[in-house]
């Protein structure tokens, strides 16, 4: 199979349709559903609520909110998940605080909608614990408008209708959003619609058309059918065939743009098959002694170093010196157990973590082989990628 080709037909700014080619329907179909399911969007996921006095029930409303689309661009790199954050019930790095205030006041029956939701930068004070400060870096990936209702910025757009409140009734309201993926819950997902088809003629006989009395004339051809060669009536099943053209088209909610979703939904892809083949791939001997990719292949993503393998971080000094992380020992050759830091004789295997370097200098965070070492690991003359640099 040829190299993967897209052709892209139409671009707006919510929606793509393109064609791929050369792929088989396991790819076509997996890359649908990473985009689905594995985007990370923001959007509200805890709800407080002050007052309800309208005709809905708090938890209907909550849900409401927590389906309203929130501009999430560059979420990826711009936000941590709650649970990889330092903080006990959320911070400016995991989260965005919301509040809706709305009561009615007149004689006619008003509307609640998303554009009612206001974004309160650095949240409710006193109400959670703001005590870790978010990297401003990070912060400056997010995009513009980060964590705003989609359709409160967009002229023409069309808000998403959450109640309808009438003469003394009024809805108050504390919410946090967070960030997530939609296979944990489909608020997250940043796709209203990912389709695709193929094989437009049905030459591969995957479906059957029901029909009265002319299946042509009953089942009338898409556009996509125009990209592909109509079958000669002659022309005999081929019962090898494979599909390997797919017209798809990818609607986005507006949380993302489409590009994006692609972009990300691509990347994650990319990084599940890579951690698969990882898993997939027999560990060599000496990796059963050392608990780490080393020695020989070094092509997987953990940290691997040449001669004496050494795990990654925190290493301890060769012998004969002593420091904070790690003891040292005399028993040259002699495998290693875990634990803060041993020190064996160049050469020796070594069990994971905390460990030291084979010979040379000593350093705190990690000694050097022969040559250098630098924090997180230990160098030697051969390097791979991973973890240590
Ligand atoms: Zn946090």
């Amino acid at each position: 199979m040829s190299e993967p080709i897209v052709s892209i037909r139409e671009v707006k700014k919510d929606s793509v349709d393109f064609i791929l080619e050369n792929v088989d329907m396991a790819f076509a179909n997996s890359f649908r559903r990473t985009m689905i399911a594995d985007v990370a969007t923001v959007a509200i996921d805890m709800v407080e609520i002050d007052a309800n006095t309208t005709v809905l029930p708090d938890e209907f409303i909550a849900h409401r909110l927590g389906m309203v689309p929130l501009i999430s661009t560059n979420c990826e790199e711009g936000m941590k998940y709650s649970r990889d954050c330092n903080c006990i019930a959320g911070c400016e790095a995991c989260a965005v605080w919301l509040i809706l205030n709305k009561s009615c006041q007149g004689d006619d029956t008003i509307d609640v909608t998303s554009n009612d939701l206001e974004v309160v930068p650095g949240g409710f004070a006193g109400q959670y614990d703001m005590g870790t400060i978010a990297d401003a870096e990070e912060l400056a990936k997010r995009g513009q408008n980060f964590g705003h209702p989609v359709s409160k910025h967009e002229p023409g757009a069309k808000p998403v209708l959450l109640a309808k409140i009438r003469k003394g009734q009024e809805l108050k309201i504390r919410c946090m959003a967070r960030k997530g993926i939609a296979k944990e819950h489909a608020k997250w997902s940043p796709c209203s619609a990912v389709s695709f088809e193929y094989d437009p003629y049905n030459k591969l006989r995957h479906t059957t058309h029901w029909f009265e009395v002319d299946e042509r004339g009953e089942w009338p051809l898409g556009r996509n059918a125009q990209e592909e060669e109509a079958p000669r009536d002659d022309e005999p099943f081929d019962y090898n065939a494979k599909p390997n053209k797919f017209y798809m088209e990818v609607e986005t909610d507006g949380s993302l743009g489409p590009q994006e979703v692609i972009m990300k939904g691509l990347g994650e892809l990319q990084e599940k098959l890579g951690l698969l083949i990882i898993g997939l791939k027999p560990p060599a001997e000496d990796d059963l002694m050392s608990g780490v990719n080393a020695q020989g292949d070094q092509a997987g993503g953990w940290p691997a170093t040449s001669n004496a393998p050494v795990a990654n971080g925190w290493g301890s000094p060769a012998r004969g010196a002593a420091n904070t992380w790690g003891n040292v020992g005399s028993d040259q050759g002699s495998p290693r157990a875990n634990g803060w830091g041993a020190v064996a004789g160049s050469g020796s295997p070594r069990q994971n973590g905390w460990s030291g370097s084979p010979s040379g200098g000593a350093s705190t965070w990690g000694g050097g082989a022969a040559a250098a070492g630098s924090g997180w690991g230990s160098p030697a003359a051969q390097q791979s990628n991973g973890w240590n640099v």
